[in-house]
């Protein structure tokens, strides 16, 4: 067992001779706590606790937190109160153990109680670890050192994995690499992030892992070898120009080369290349430095195009700074190299953590660094301000996506997640702007309000004075207007505080065009409220026209079969694109064709008429020609088989006859990676074309989506499925 003295002498490094009793005082206690207790290793319990302050120690922290590792499982193991710990080493101490207790208990999946009892289903994982991400913010707010300490105690944690059962190895790793991992990355605090990543990977992934490990060991004397060259000649031209730097190479950690690996296969390119698994750092006292030093490295060998980054100029918004930059090295090797200065290494190797390194002197507001972190403090104000399933979406979606930098006008960088519109852009700068956003420039030039923005894209915003606000058509997925949950949940509370009788309007139009579009009677309004839960209809107007249940929602229920056990034959309809095949299940293969009256497609309800000659016709359940057939002992249960196969459908749609107007629908169908089997159009005296266009759709999803785009074309005045009962005239 490791000896509190080599914490000590961790220790003796950084703090004073008092913190050392105090720390001594720790251990004692904690021995006493923990005495006669076994971890699932065999070993004795204190290990854990002191290997926990060893971590800390690592990130040289204060002595309070050193002393709160050590007592860190104390009031959850051992009958001990925070009011014990305070009265024997002070409140703040007591503070973080007792913060460090609560983040243990709240990440706990399910408690063993509740597992047995009958019918409980259990805790969706994601749902739950979002759960406790939500709470590491909110402990984060209040003091960011019991989140440190917890990643140093989940660390331990992983490195002594192996002593427990394998269902447990794969849960704990997973939630390590969703949450432990990103969050030391958000704090910045890369020491923790790569042994996090490593270890959670080593269980998730152990043949991807002992592969890339031996990737790595396997070339390492060539490598290392290209490296000593590659530090021998930048020092010497560093010296030339009277740069003072430190120059050494840096390994990667394996779950980094394991991401790459994924990228390069993805792209469709071959991971051979040794070069890629080491980069060169350049350290240097001055922020000057880093740039003199990238020019000399510019003049040794040629950058790639593209691949330089100045973090320096624009920080990570977890505080990295650092100049990266991709040089054809020796041989004509890619090869990474860094530039930052020692301040700058300290904060990308602590992180967050460096704030709260034993400083002399340091006390109270010292202490307040989080108001430091921006996205921290915005973080706390959205969690105050947006209800509970908004704010745990938006921790999904908007802290852990990728991110792209963004400025404004001003020059002022925002950190948005990637896929971010000018939209989501102008509700991040201020709701108001949002509200009444009409247009937008980015880099100068108009762009539609649906662009993606991209990486150092200045964007601004051009709103308007009248009292308008956003439009429902901004939550509607399929356009892409906005993407952030921040955007949506202001959307959304504006559509609120509309009067009720506006929402159930707007609810009623969007409801009946929806069901019009996909060819369902409107009498069933009720029975689509149902669906959703709603007994009373005008609520359920009221859910859709705020925005509170989209369109794309009744289009996901109703391509969702039912649960109910329906009688008679099972038959899997598998019709091809031409041809059309279908399996009785038990029986084997029987002719199918989909019927040319209503043209089904997957998510639609169907049912099987048998015919006397051509086998088996499928229909749409609510077909005229089905609903009026006197044999109804000659309907069959039919069931769609598996998807990935597309299926003709055909949709009518009324345009201003102007120029261009098919090419425009064509191509936005085929941008769509739709195929298009017919077209054909109609001109009218009026200037109205009736064009009619068949496409090869795979599901109703797919047809929702593409309805509702073509009516966004210029000068569409209505689309519509068509087919029921009735065949087109043309
Ligand atoms: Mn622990």
């Amino acid at each position: 067992m490791v000896k509190i003295g080599t914490v000590e002498k961790k220790l003796k490094e950084y703090l004073p001779e008092d913190a050392l009793s105090f720390v001594q005082d720790g251990y004692n206690f904690a021995l006493k706590c923990h005495e006669g207790q076994l971890r699932k290793s065999g070993e004795p319990y204190l290990e854990h606790p002191i290997q926990t302050a060893l971590i800390v120690a690592d990130l040289k922290l204060d002595a309070n937190c050193v002393v709160a590792a050590l007592l860190h499982d104390v009031i959850e193991d051992c009958d001990i109160s925070a009011a014990d710990i305070e009265r024997d080493f002070g409140a703040e101490v007591a503070h973080l153990v007792d913060g460090v207790t609560k983040l243990g208990k709240l990440a706990k999946p399910v408690s063993e109680d509740v597992k047995h009892k009958k019918n409980v289903k259990n805790v969706d994982d994601g749902a739950s670890h979002i759960q406790s991400l939500r709470k590491m913010f909110i402990a984060m707010a209040e003091d960011i050192r019991v989140v440190i300490i917890k990643l140093a105690d989940r660390l331990h944690n992983m490195r002594t994995l192996d002593a427990l059962a394998p269902d447990r190895q794969l849960s704990i790793a997973q939630e390590t690499m969703d949450i432990y991992a990103p969050l030391a990355h958000r704090l910045g605090i890369w020491q923790l992030e790569w042994e996090l990543e490593d270890l959670s990977l080593r269980y998730l992934d152990p043949d991807k892992y002992k592969e890339v490990t031996q990737l790595v060991a396997a070339r390492r004397d060539v490598r290392e070898r290209y490296i000593k060259k590659v530090i021998d000649i930048l020092n010497e031209e560093l010296k030339k120009t009277g740069i003072k730097a430190e120059v050494y190479g840096r390994p990667k950690n394996i779950y980094g080369i394991y991401k790459k690996i994924q990228k390069y296969g993805l792209e469709g390119k071959e991971f051979s290349d040794i070069y890629d698994l080491l980069a060169i750092r350049v350290l240097v006292d001055e922020v000057k430095d880093c740039y003199n030093a990238l020019g000399v490295v510019h003049n040794i060998w040629r950058p790639i195009p593209g691949q330089f980054d100045d973090y320096i100029a624009n920080p990570k918004d977890n505080m990295y700074q650092s100049l990266h930059t991709t040089v054809m090295a020796l041989d004509a090797k890619p090869l990474e190299i860094q530039f930052r200065t020692y301040e700058m290494h300290r904060m990308s190797e602590y992180g967050i953590a460096a704030h709260w390194r034993y400083k002399e002197g340091a006390k109270g507001d010292d202490l307040r660094f989080d108001e430091k972190v921006a996205w921290l403090r915005q973080l706390m104000d959205w969690q105050r301000e947006l209800s509970m399933p908004d704010f745990l979406d938006m921790v999904k979606t908007d802290m852990f996506g990728d991110q792209v930098f963004i400025y404004t006008p001003g020059g002022e960088i925002k950190q948005m997640p990637a896929g971010s519109t000018p939209l989501d852009f102008a509700y991040r700068i201020h709701t108001d702007l949002g509200h009444h956003c009409i247009g937008s420039k980015v880099n100068g030039k108009l762009v539609s309000l649906t662009y993606k923005l991209r990486n150092g894209d200045t964007v601004e915003i051009l709103s308007t004075r009248t009292n308008r606000g956003p439009s429902l058509d901004w939550l509607n997925s399929n356009l892409g207007y906005v993407t952030s949950s921040h955007a949506k949940a202001r959307i959304k509370q504006w559509f609120k505080r509309q009067e009720k009788a506006t929402n159930i309007d707007n609810g009623k139009a969007l409801l009946e065009k929806e069901m019009r579009r996909l060819g369902i009677p409107l009498g069933h309004q009720e029975e689509i409220a149902l669906l959703f839960n709603y007994d009373d209809l005008e609520d359920f107007l009221v859910a859709l026209g705020c925005g509170e249940v989209s369109t794309n929602q009744i289009v996901s229920k109703l391509s969702t079969p039912s649960d109910e056990p329906e009688a008679g034959p099972k038959i899997m309809a598998q019709p091809p694109e031409v041809a059309s095949s279908i399996r009785v299940m038990g029986v084997g293969d029987m002719l199918t064709h989909v019927a040319n009256c209503c043209n089904p497609v997957p998510g639609d309800e169907i049912i099987g008429f048998i015919t006397r000659m051509r086998g088996i016709t499928v229909h749409r359940k609510d077909c005229p020609n089905v609903l009026n057939e006197d044999e109804k002992e000659r309907l069959v249960t039919v069931e769609w088989g598996h998807a990935g196969q597309s299926y003709p459908v055909s949709v009518k749609i009324e345009a201003e006859d102007r120029l261009a107007m098919l090419r425009d629908i064509t191509t936005l169908v085929s941008d769509e990676g739709v195929n298009i089997g017919a077209v054909s159009t109609v001109e009218h005296d009026d200037g109205v074309s009736h064009i009619y266009i068949t496409m090869h759709i795979t599901d109703i999803k797919q047809l929702s989506r593409l309805l509702t785009k073509l009516e966004k074309v210029v000068g569409v005045l209505s689309v519509a499925r068509i087919g029921e009962g009735k065949k087109k005239k043309v």
